[in-house]
């Protein structure tokens, strides 16, 4: 799957949903998160991102490897 880390924080420019083929990211409080069990790893959204929020998971800078925790509890089931 496909985080979305620090510089959306607080920006949420959202160009990354109109680039999405299956809808899976949705809009937090201050940031964009990436529903990890819809998306298909197409990685459309990562060279549309302004701020360059937008990382594979295996790819994700390690100072920002918790966003991935991040965008996967958001999701989980309670
Ligand atoms: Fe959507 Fe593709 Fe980005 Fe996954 S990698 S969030 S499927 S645009």
């Amino acid at each position: 799957t496909y985080v979305i880390a620090q510089p959306c924080v607080d920006l949420k420019d959202k160009a990354c949903i109109d680039e999405c083929p299956v809808d899976c990211i949705y809009e937090g409080p201050r940031k964009m998160y990436i529903q990890p069990d819809e998306c298909v790893d197409c990685g459309a959204c990562e060279p549309v991102c302004p701020v360059e929020a937008i990382f594979y998971e295996d790819a994700l800078p390690a100072e920002w490897a918790g966003y991935r925790r991040a965008d996967q509890e958001v999701f989980a089931p309670v």
